[in-house]
């Protein structure tokens, strides 16, 4: 029997708390939000049904991070399910246990299998033992300088320093020679600490300029997993992802066969569950290599669901609440079922000073106007007249994605909804997402990972 929520909370804020709102009230849910003291007058608590406060003597970022007081408070208000979002506890495997201890289910995948992904050596070690192709590296933490310069020494330099619990784009050094990785080691071990609370850190062969290809899965509670076809994430800054888009055009049906071919296998050696995402670098001679799975939703789903039409959101909740993939609820028989249409393209639009190396801009928004239309699609944050961005969190204000039958048709619905925006009292990364859209390498998808870096009239 399923059981059918009446109460979820999100354990998140912004954009991302929106979101689960939504796709909560279209299953007849109702909505509980918890937000911290800097977070009182922010949009997303006013869109839920109930809204707490939280982390009262704690710092804006730690509130969120506080799993006692989050149980505490879904216990007391009667909820039957979190949803984690992306970022904060949503890789946590404590949080998702204590959630199953206390009879609350976890929106996501179980402690157990996010124990065995969550962290980035484990999980290629899972892959390598299904066949899956991964980075030349060591696969445990490098526990001295000289077992790195030993390793870069035999295969070779560039390398780069991965911390093993990193995420969005942290906690990364690429290192080019011996005097570097001596320099950087320190630097990344005490970085990987600060940022992540783990010390651990390893080491992999650096790939020049590949491109980023995920794939998009769903399981359900019954062993059943298909892959809902892959996203091109090439365009970043400094490892973090700044556009992306689906498909990947550039790629060959033999490399795309290939890359959700191997996704699948590692999501059925962990018996997932939920949506996760299984993340690849490709590289210029076509060969691919797994990099991590981000067991819960990302920032990026928006570009799947448009060119699917399936709502990876609502089906994380209706697997949660114990749906099969084939029930009339989520509707995906066997994979033949996903049949993706057109293209699809997200731009987040971010308080970033492009002409200021990306340096977050806060303060109050004075004007905020947004574009619309057909094959546009708005998920925004705290964006509206008179919201205050403030320094604690991420800069993300709005993603836009745009659908339509071909490529260049969605760069210019997005280009031409960029242009609509009217934002104004902070800087923002507008001009900068209109130069990639028009650029001609972009349209012909001829880019990789290195693509901002070598292209600087893009800072025009
Ligand atoms: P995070 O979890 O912080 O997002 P990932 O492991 O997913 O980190 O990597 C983010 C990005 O960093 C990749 O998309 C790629 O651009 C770059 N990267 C990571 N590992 C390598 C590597 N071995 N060689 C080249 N680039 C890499």
């Amino acid at each position: 029997m399923n059981k059918r929520f009446k109460k979820v909370l999100v354990a998140n804020r912004g954009e991302i708390a929106i979101r689960v709102f939504r796709a909560c009230n279209e299953l007849g849910i109702r909505t509980v939000a918890i937000y911290s003291d800097e977070d009182k007058n922010s949009l997303f608590r006013t869109k839920a049904d109930e809204s707490y406060l939280i982390g009262r003597n704690k710092g804006p970022v730690e509130a969120y991070l506080d799993i006692h007081e989050i149980i505490k408070i879904a216990l007391k208000r009667g909820v039957d399910a979190i949803h984690p979002g992306y970022g904060f506890l949503s890789e946590n495997p404590e949080f998702a246990r204590k959630c199953e201890e206390v009879g609350i289910e976890f929106i996501g995948p179980t402690h157990e299998i996010m124990e065995k992904l969550g962290d980035k050596i484990q999980s290629k070690i899972v892959a390598h033992n299904v066949g899956v192709p991964i980075i030349p590296g060591i696969e445990k933490s490098v526990y001295s300088k000289e077992e790195a310069l030993e390793y870069a020494d035999y295969c070779g330099y560039p390398v780069i320093l991965k911390a093993s619990a990193g995420g969005g784009g942290r906690g990364m050094r690429v290192v080019r020679n011996k005097e570097d990785l001596i320099k950087e080691y320190y630097s990344a071990k005490n970085e990987a600490k600060k940022a992540f609370g783990i010390e651990d850190i390893f080491i992999e062969k650096y790939i020049e300029k590949p491109k980023h290809i995920e794939v998009q899965i769903l399981g359900d509670k019954y062993g059943n997993i298909v892959h809902l076809y892959e996203r091109d994430c090439s365009i970043q800054r400094r490892h973090q992802k700044v556009i992306e888009f689906t498909p990947a055009f550039s790629i060959t049906e033999e490399q795309r066969k290939g890359i959700c071919n191997d996704a699948i296998k590692i999501a059925k050696a962990v018996n997932y569950r939920s949506a996760g995402t299984v993340e690849f670098l490709l590289d210029s001679s076509g060969n691919h290599y797994f990099i991590e799975v981000n067991p819960r939703i990302q920032v990026e789903h928006t570009v799947t669901e448009m060119v699917t039409g399936i709502d990876i959101v609502e089906s994380q909740i209706l697997i949660a609440e114990g749906y099969s993939l084939d029930s009339d609820e989520i509707g995906i028989k066997s994979q033949k079922d996903v049949k993706p249409r057109g293209y699809s393209i997200q731009c987040r639009v971010t308080t970033e000073d492009p002409l200021n190396k990306f340096a977050p801009d806060i303060g109050t928004i004075d004007t905020y106007r947004t574009g619309s239309g057909f094959g546009i699609r708005l998920d925004g944050g705290n964006g509206f007249t008179g919201s205050n961005i403030s320094p604690y969190y991420d800069s993300l204000l709005v993603k836009i994605t745009s659908w339509s039958r071909t490529f260049e048709d969605a760069a210019r619905k997005s280009s031409r909804a960029l242009k609509e925006l009217k934002i104004r009292g902070v800087k923002t990364n507008v001009p900068f997402l209109i130069n990639v859209l028009n650029h001609e390498d972009f349209l012909r998808g001829r880019c990789n990972t290195g693509f901002i870096a070598d292209n600087p009239e893009l800072f025009d």
